[in-house]
């Protein structure tokens, strides 16, 4: 039987953030999540590395989940700069994103650089957020399933199982912009996904796959009823807690 799928609300903070700004947004999320106590959602805040320590102390006890929005691939050794998943779950996360398009983008991160990313959340007892999504003109050269399939079979790791994967389908042209595909657009796209995950792992109906894409309060109700979206990975309403807390609400 397919493992139910317990919607998850991530906010991914991105390189937003100074302590002080930074607590007390969590702490207002934190206060949210603890007033509710849901027990039929997931809320996740992921901020920069930096805080992930302070933030993850501010909420202890509140229900709200702290992650990372990356890792390096290797345990720990010569990578300056980098932080390796072992530093994010001592630092109090739960879980990472991984193969966000910002850093497919920014730092050339490819299929396989994701892939072992996931693997070494695994190896630090944490869940990996994979994300995927396709271009602006991979979309209106009708690429955008293909895409999605290439980039699933190079990023999720084998091995996968309901239990130890979050897949988020970031269009990359609706990140940050305020345009969003429509709902049957959504459909397509997480049900594909969802078919290529079958191919992969023994239980994909029990995988959660996150919408993420300009989602905010007013229109988090109707991407969220989409068929396969178990939850949302949302940026830029995910750094103001009346925003989060209301998507948070809509799942
Ligand atoms: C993101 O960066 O993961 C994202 C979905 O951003 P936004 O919600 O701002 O589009």
């Amino acid at each position: 039987m397919a493992r139910t799928r317990i919607p998850l609300i991530a906010g991914n903070w991105k390189m937003n953030g100074l302590k002080a700004d930074a607590l007390s947004l969590a702490r207002v999320v934190a206060a949210g999540v603890k007033q509710e106590a849901w027990k039929d959602r997931e809320v996740l805040v992921c901020p920069p590395a930096t805080l992930v320590m302070a933030v993850a102390e501010a909420v202890k006890g509140s229900g709200l989940l702290v992650g990372g929005e990356d890792c390096h691939a290797k345990a720990s050794g010569a990578h300056t700069g980098d932080i390796s998943a072992e530093m994010l779950k001592d630092a109090g996360a739960s879980h990472v994103i991984v193969g966000h398009s910002e850093r497919r983008t920014d730092c050339g991160e490819t299929d396989a650089k994701v892939k072992a990313k996931a693997e070494a959340a695994w190896r630090a007892g944490l869940l990996p957020i994979v994300c995927i999504g396709e271009t602006l003109a991979e979309r209106e050269a009708g690429k955008t399933l293909a895409v999605l399939e290439t980039q699933l079979k190079g990023s999720v790791p084998a091995g996968s199982t309901a239990a130890k994967l979050v897949v988020a389908y970031e269009p990359v042209w609706a990140i940050g912009t305020g345009k969003t595909p429509t709902t049957p657009e959504v459909a397509a796209a997480h049900a594909h996904i969802r078919k290529v995950l079958g191919g992969l792992m023994g239980d994909a109906a029990g995988v959660r796959l996150l919408y993420g894409g300009s989602v905010k309060g007013s229109n988090a109700a109707e991407l969220l009823a989409v068929a396969d979206v178990d939850g949302a990975l949302v940026g830029g309403a995910a750094l103001k807690a009346d925003e989060f807390l209301a998507i948070a609400k809509a799942a």
